[in-house]
């Protein structure tokens, strides 16, 4: 889980996960009141966790004769789990430019 560089706390599951809908990579931490920015730790397994869900969907339709209502529980079952990793992949920094 992410750990604020500031004060060394790590940030909750649901503050990343609020914070990734909010469509921004700053964030204050909810411990020290600092602006973290939120960092991805990996790109090549936040690229694998973007399209893994979409791929295995299509695929798994394509397989299996499976219905409608089935795929979108599939689908539905995949965002949870996305949702619960999505936040390991980040890290937390205090400043902007270790981005590039
Ligand atoms: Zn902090």
């Amino acid at each position: 889980m992410p750990t604020c560089e500031n004060c060394g706390q790590k940030w909750p599951w649901k503050k990343i996960v609020s914070n990734t809908f909010k469509l921004t990579n700053k964030a204050n931490c909810p411990y020290c009141g600092t602006t973290q920015y939120i960092v991805v730790k990996s790109k090549p397994a936040t690229a694998i966790l973007n399209f893994l869900p979409a791929f295995l969907i299509i695929t798994v339709g394509m397989i299996f004769d499976i219905s409608v209502p089935q795929v979108l529980m599939f689908a539905v079952v995949l965002v949870i789990i996305f949702l619960i990793i999505y936040p390991f992949t980040f890290n937390l920094s205090s400043d902007e430019k270790t981005l590039n």
